[in-house]
């Protein structure tokens, strides 16, 4: 057996772990995250385990034995190098980069003189304690099952099911509240685009100045402030994305991950690994409770829950004795048959209209820009692209295409490329042509909108939602940004246009996105003390996702979701890890990807895999994008795969000249 470990020494060049033999006496007693002694050149130092392995690529005649190890202690360093050690060993890439994961800021900071570190929310004017809400029936049985398992020093994971409004967050202060008075910390996640200044306060109203926050726009320096702060033990709540996750808290009791079925908690660049599941696996080496709230669970993490492996609490009813919006579903197939050409059904521009007169708000949500504002020809179907990128451009109101992913821009000339006919134009509505209409449609009416080009300065997110807060507009019209956790009480309608656009994604997961966009989108409306109506437009009105949604009835939708994923092998039921192969040279793709496939099934003949291929997007900024898929029931035989795969790609006569990224999907 061997043992990856991480030396105590304070030179920086040194600073990677070494490789070390496990002597037969230690085996069972090293585990990772545990602190060690062993032999460097003629000295003997300190170090934690970072991972334990019962093979290495090390010659064997320079590896040393461990000297000693002390019992795992969850409250030292050790383990976040476990946590490190896990995320390097099942989502790939370098340990290293698992690492830098981990430890964002540990390589800056070093030789920093210390000073005063500030709290994030120095100057601001703090926010009235509330008066002490009393919980419900339904909250008061949650949080009794909580603070139950902590009497009796369990830690298990915990999936909260509470509808929109139901005071999931009341649980949240209440359950940190439990584990504070133990003397420890925990950690919240909330996504990026729910990191509002008006949530964050609802925890700093509760727990003052034991709380920090971090979010993307503050710059390294302040969020290592605050990372050094945490480990010092100087605050106890931690608020933030997913990088938050690695917060060094050296007691930590709990983590909650608020909309646990956000796929920002997964990373976008390697190692490409997945929230939720760290969270688990912190949890489970610090012995921390885990909560996992939603009012539209991951299928994954609901799979679990009904399997025992999580623990299921239920939130059913709204909190403030707020009723359910009221949803209808508007056939489009049906409006254009009747003669109605434009973006609203009857039944929506009627609902604008009563909103209007009785000074309630309404919010309008458009599935994706960059679908929206695609074009494309009537004639020959054919849909621009951007020359570098492989996916559809949108039109934007100053005349030109835009290619979200790398930015390219072009005149539109009001004519097909491919067939010069003239019969060209936006299919969908965007966010800017449904505001020109509702402008049109409905004189003197005030309108908002929020989307990537309204929000491009640092506060106009917060601005426009401030503004339409404050009642400085009737309209609200959106992205999903202003699908996500806002509470308007003025809002009484809530508008969903193309409902089905996200269904129309090459995902298995399309059903699922789509399912918890369309809830959340409803859940808007009707939070205060107005009931609430929503109205989703669609070209499949019986799409179970959608359906499903209208109703609100996630268990409906889970039962079909989850027939059909296990009938596909889909994930929860099956694994399936994608590997990407990036080049400038669409020859060394496929080598690359014929190699690689060969050496996996080289060493695991009866693994499914399949490609080369073009993978979905086939070029981003002049580079191709090959993908292999691998299938499997277990994650280890995939993970066993992906290793293989980086080792091949070190052998002399591995192909050169492309680039590989893992991803579980
Ligand atoms: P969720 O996070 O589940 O969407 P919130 O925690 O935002 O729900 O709660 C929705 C609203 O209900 C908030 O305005 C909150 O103050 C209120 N609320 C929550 N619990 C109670 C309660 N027990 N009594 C009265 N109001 C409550
Ligand atoms: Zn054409
Ligand atoms: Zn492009």
């Amino acid at each position: 057996m061997y043992a990856q470990v991480y030396l105590k020494i304070g030179v920086t060049k040194l600073d990677r772990p070494f490789t070390y033999r496990i002597p037969d006496e230690l085996i069972g007693a090293v585990v990772p995250g545990c602190e060690v002694r062993v032999p460097f050149a003629s000295r003997k130092l300190r170090g934690f385990v970072i991972s334990v392995d019962d093979k290495t690529d090390i010659d064997q005649s320079s590896i040393k034995d461990i000297i000693s190890a002390k019992p795992f202690d969850p409250g030292s360093d050790g383990a976040l190098f476990a946590l490190a050690g896990f995320v390097h060993e099942r989502y790939g890439g370098t340990l290293g980069q698992a690492l830098s994961t981990v430890f964002p800021q540990a390589a800056k900071a070093k030789g920093r003189k210390e000073k005063p570190l500030k709290n994030p929310f120095e100057g601001l004017d703090l926010p009235e304690k509330g008066p002490v809400i009393e919980l419900n029936p339904e909250q008061k049985r949650v949080i009794d099952t909580f603070s139950a398992d902590r009497d009796k020093g369990k830690s298990p994971v915990y999936l909260l099911k509470g509808v929109t409004g139901s005071g999931k967050t009341i649980c949240y202060i209440r359950m940190i509240e439990k584990v504070i008075s133990e003397g420890k910390q925990a950690i919240v996640l909330i996504p990026e685009i729910a990191l509002t200044l008006q949530n964050i306060m609802r925890f700093y109203s509760c727990f003052g100045e034991k709380v920090s926050a971090i979010n993307s726009r503050m710059t390294p320096a302040m969020r290592r402030d605050q990372f050094i702060r945490a480990r010092r033990g100087e605050i106890s709540v931690m608020i933030g994305p997913r990088s938050a996750l690695f917060t060094p808290f050296g007691k930590l009791g709990l983590i909650i991950v608020d909309e646990e079925h956000e796929t920002s908690y997964n990373s976008e660049n390697p190692p490409k690994y997945h929230g939720v599941d760290v969270a688990v696996e912190r949890g489970r080496i610090e012995n921390a409770s885990v909560v996992l709230g939603s009012a539209s669970p991951s299928v994954a993490s609901y799979y679990h829950a009904k399997k025992g492996d999580y623990k299921l609490l239920s939130l059913e009813k709204r909190a403030n004795s707020a009723s359910m919006p009221r949803v209808s579903i508007v056939d489009m197939r049906q409006e254009l048959k009747n003669g109605n050409r434009s973006m609203l059904s009857q039944a929506l521009f009627d609902g604008i209209k009563e909103r209007l007169s009785r000074h309630e708000q309404t919010m309008l949500f458009i599935n994706r820009r960059g679908v929206a504002g695609t074009v494309s020809c009537r004639e020959c179907g054919q849909v621009i692209k951007c020359s570098h990128c492989d996916v559809p451009m949108s039109l934007h109101k100053d005349g030109y295409l835009y290619c979200h992913y790398c930015g390219n821009r072009i005149p539109f000339r009001g004519e097909c490329p491919s067939c010069h006919s003239r019969l060209i134009g936006t299919m969908r509505a965007g966010t800017e042509r449904i505001e020109s209409e509702i402008i049109r449609s409905f004189p003197g009416v005030r309108t908002l909108r929020m989307d990537a080009d309204t929000t491009k300065s640092r506060d106009s997110y917060s601005h426009i939602l401030k503004a339409f807060k404050d009642r400085k507009a009737d309209v609200l019209i959106g992205t999903q940004m202003i699908v996500k956790g806002h509470d308007f009480p003025g809002v009484t309608l809530m508008g969903i246009l193309a409902a089905d656009l996200s269904l129309n994604v090459a995902d298995y997961r399309a059903s699922e996105r789509t399912y918890d966009l369309l809830l959340q989108a409803c859940g808007r409306s009707g939070r205060g003390e107005n009931p609430g109506e929503a109205i989703i437009q669609t070209y499949q009105p019986d799409n179970y996702a959608i359906e499903a949604a209208s109703r609100g009835d996630y268990t409906a939708f889970y039962e079909k979701e989850a027939a059909f994923r296990s009938m596909m092998d889909y994930p929860p039921f099956g694994h399936m890890l994608s590997v990407l192969i990036t080049s400038y040279d669409e020859d060394r793709c496929r080598q690359m990807g014929d190699y690689l496939k060969a050496e996996i099934l080289a060493s695991d003949e009866g693994i499914f895999i399949s490609g080369p291929a073009p993978s979905s997007i086939t070029r981003i900024k002049d580079q191709y994008r090959y993908e292999l898929l691998l299938k499997d029931a277990s994650i280890s035989r995939l993970c066993q795969a992906r290793k293989t795969a980086d080792r091949a790609v070190l052998f002399n006569r591995a192909p050169k000249g492309a680039d590989i990224w893992y991803d579980f999907t």
